[in-house]
């Protein structure tokens, strides 16, 4: 078991599978991004390793995630191992579903979490750099026969997409996806980030509430989004408070980046780098041993940062962390 000083048990892994991605979208990748070298990247085996011993640590659930995961070529080879040992879901961007939903569903995918910033053409091009609204919500639909679950993440940025909360309550009236409304966070490769540009979840219900009455949804244990239904039309929506009310107190995620570093927390400064551990031929219990001891100094979290009023402005890019 993976357990802190705060007594918070890990149970949940985000690994990225990959750093690329076929998007620019501007509070994640910088104008420049430097991708590792394949090299660098976990390979097959590596991940089947790391997967088996973080099973042995007790974690139940995997997310997969990226840059884009649907480009890497052997995911369905990932998602068939890991749905042996976890449940496993994935964040995308969307653009290959149309693709590869079918098969990734046959390999035991149950949930996918879309990306989906606007639904406007040219406001998508303009947020994410990519022609790709149309393909991505006819991928949407295909997704919907396959998956179990499908959610919409839709990032909000003051100033840019935030006059779009009541289409995207009608798109998911109209369409039976699950929409949350994120803050967003420092992890912009491009260092834009700033608390003024942050539309918070406060401000999201405050908007929604103009125009609707909102009922609050009890809040799983450890769940990043709180869920409120709508009285005048049953549409339920989440919202994600990283930044105004951070959920780390009873935090259940750890993360692994595509260059295999293990890190507690996504604002942890220092990682474990499990890769090497691996190539230098070190045993399981050795690997399992150097986890237990740099979980258990986990990073309390942003929240400490926003208790202290002084949130870093720069921190890993999102498209390195794997969100
Ligand atoms: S900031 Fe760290 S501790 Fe807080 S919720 Fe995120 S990963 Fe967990």
């Amino acid at each position: 078991m993976l357990i802190d000083k705060l007594s918070r048990i890990a149970e949940k892994l985000r690994l990225s599978v990959t750093d690329r991605c076929n998007y620019r979208c501007i509070f994640c990748m910088p104008n420049n991004p430097i991708f590792e070298s394949e090299n660098e990247i976990l390979k097959l085996d590596e991940i089947k390793r790391i997967l088996t011993i973080f099973n042995d640590l007790g974690i139940k659930e995997l997310k997969l995630t990226g840059g884009e995961p649907l480009l890497r070529e052997d995911l369905q080879q990932i998602v068939n191992f890991a749905s042996e040992l976890f449940e496993v879901s994935l964040t995308t961007n969307g653009y290959f579903l149309l693709e590869k939903a079918s098969s990734l569903s046959s390999s035991g995918l149950k949930r996918v979490n879309v990306s989906l910033h606007s639904l406007k053409e040219d406001r998508y091009y303009r947020i994410t750099g990519m022609r790709g609204l149309e393909k991505v919500l006819k991928g949407l639909e295909v997704a919907k026969q396959q998956f179990e679950q499908v959610k919409i993440n839709v990032t909000l940025i003051r100033g840019v997409n935030e006059d779009e909360i009541f289409d995207f309550i009608d798109f998911s009236r109209r369409t039976g996806y699950t929409v949350r409304f994120l803050e967003y966070e420092p992890f912009d490769g491009n260092g834009g980030w700033s608390l003024n540009k942050v539309v918070s979840a406060g401000d999201v219900l405050r908007i929604v509430s103009s125009k609707f009455t909102l009922k609050p949804v009890d809040r799983s244990p450890h769940s990043t989004s709180r869920y409120f239904e709508i009285k005048e039309n049953g549409v339920k929506f989440g919202v994600i408070s990283s930044v105004s009310q951070p959920f780390c107190s009873d935090c259940n995620r750890v993360r692994i980046t595509s260059e295999g570093i293990f890190l507690p927390c996504m604002y942890s400064m220092k990682g474990l780098n499990i890769k090497e551990m691996i190539r230098q031929r070190r045993s399981d219990e050795e690997i399992k041993e150097a986890i237990k001891d740099i979980y258990s100094n986990k990073f309390e979290g942003i929240i400490k940062y926003v208790r202290e009023n002084k949130i870093p402005e720069k921190v890993i890019p999102m498209y390195k962390l794997g969100g």
